[in-house]
């Protein structure tokens, strides 16, 4: 096993992966900003470094200081979390040229998974659904573009290839808006994300959101975990996910499923990912994957029993896996509320001191947080401050359980959105299940 890690993240995900490292025997050191000092983490750690300053930019993003702490440390392997640095290639590259262990896979797979037009050439290579498209890059050959968008149909969804968070893509309903679309992409793609390349592909007008959990040793043995339906969105953000993703059947999760571990050979994947799909009219549609651990990733743990920190970290350390496929058995349902301090109405994020913290319990409930009476939430990083996850032996069980615990938490001192996760387990279509992508945010009045 590792003997000592470096966890290169803050909050829940910090925590996570400390309790894992002790479950394993592994040491652990947590590096952490100024604003920091206080995190759980930091205080349960076996030793902390200061990285520097609050601003990402001058700590958790600060590639140098990071690599300096695992050297004064004497620490073998880095674990990224997820944000962050965990998608930067050139960090896992400088890690493992550093002489350390990087938690995930090698640089070069996510260079090629970050970049999304060579990820889709290298999915439909391996077998994997793709949505239909440009199959490329566009140039700036106006007729040619336009036969490309004819040939998909419209409506069409331009993209940045460099893309993320949900920003970069433009929706085209017609030939006449199409070449200035293209441009603005491309305009605002080189200013993002610095890389100008655009591809094209079918929008889906209302489409499911489901991925794919998969692990890999890197050493020939790949398996998945079934899928998530991670539909509940705010503007592409996640808000509620669960385990398995209604009405998918056990033949539907085989087939997507073992595409999914045919790739991860294919492109020689280690760690632990996510292959997002799109889902619409009972067709998977390959969008990205992403090469980290999720925020997502405890509803699958209570589905499978499988604790998938503790695989990445066996990986890690050169083992091959210990699961086969058929070790793995979806027993039951897991459904989980994302808490943030945010104003539940206006959504905007509410640092400031939680005076007072109450956290629910109860069978099948599982509270994954970093906070604490007295614990200040800084106005600096993400505003997710802890997730609720309920379990049950069927989703109306889990989703009960989950109304029981919302109503039970008590966070005093600072607003956050456990009213907004309320009204969405209260909601009749929610507890029906298999909702599109755009439910929430036209229950919310937004679209
Ligand atoms: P990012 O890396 O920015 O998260 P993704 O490719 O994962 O980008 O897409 C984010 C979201 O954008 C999807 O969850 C979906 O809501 C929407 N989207 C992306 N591609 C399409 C498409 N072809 N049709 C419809 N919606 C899409």
């Amino acid at each position: 096993m590792l003997d000592k890690l470096v966890i290169a993240n803050r909050g829940e995900i910090a925590l996570r992966i400390l309790r894992a490292c002790k479950e394993l025997g592994i040491k652990t050191v947590a590096v952490h900003s100024t604003a920091d000092r206080d995190l759980k983490h930091v205080l349960l750690a076996d030793e902390s470094v200061c990285i520097g300053p609050a601003r990402g930019i001058d700590s958790y993003l600060n590639i140098p200081r990071i690599i300096s702490a695992a050297e004064i440390t004497g620490a073998v392997a880095i674990h990224p979390g997820y944000g962050f640095l965990s998608e930067n290639a050139d960090f896992a590259e400088q890690v493992e040229r550093s002489g350390f262990i990087f938690v995930g896979p090698k640089a070069e797979t996510i260079r090629l998974m970050g970049d999304k037009v060579s990820a889709i050439n290298a999915m439909k290579k391996a077998g994997v659904p793709c949505v239909p498209g440009s199959d490329g890059p566009l140039d700036d050959d106006e007729t040619k573009n336009k036969s490309f968008a004819k040939r998909i149909g419209y409506p069409v969804i331009i993209k940045a290839s460099g893309g993320g968070g949900g920003r970069g893509m433009r929706v085209v309903r017609s030939e006449k808006e199409l070449t200035e679309a293209i441009a603005m992409t491309r305009a605002e793609a080189k200013s993002c994300f610095n890389n100008d390349m655009v591809y094209m592909e079918k929008y889906l007008e209302n489409p499911r959101h489901i991925e794919v959990q998969v692990l890999a040793d890197g050493q020939g043995g790949a398996i998945h975990l079934g899928e998530r339906d991670c539909s509940m969105q705010r503007r592409h953000q996640k808000v509620v996910e669960e385990a398995p993703a209604p009405g998918i059947t056990e033949e539907m999760r085989k087939y997507i499923g073992e595409r999914c571990t045919r790739a991860c050979l294919e492109i020689n994947y280690r760690g632990a990912g996510t292959f997002e799909f799109l889902y619409e009219n009972g067709e998977f549609y390959f969008i990205e994957m992403n090469t980290r651990i999720q925020v997502e990733h405890p509803v699958t743990e209570m589905v499978t029993g499988v604790d998938l920190i503790k695989e990445q970290l066996r990986i890690a350390a050169g083992q091959p896996l210990s699961f086969s496929q058929k070790d793995i058995q979806i027993r039951g349902h897991a459904v989980e509320c994302r808490i943030n301090a945010e104003d539940p109405e206006r959504f905007l994020p509410c640092p400031g001191t939680i005076t007072r913290f109450h956290s629910p319990g109860g069978m099948g409930i599982r509270w994954e947080s970093h906070i604490y009476t007295g614990y200040t939430v800084p106005p600096y990083y993400d505003s997710m401050i802890g997730k609720l996850i309920a379990y049950g032996e069927n989703r109306d069980v889990a989703i009960s359980r989950m109304r029981n615990a919302l109503s039970e938490m008590i966070i005093d001192g600072i607003k956050t959105n456990i009213p907004l996760q309320q009204d969405i387990m209260a909601d009749e279509n929610f507890q029906k299940g298999g909702a599109n992508i755009h439910y929430l945010e036209k229950k919310l009045g937004l679209q």
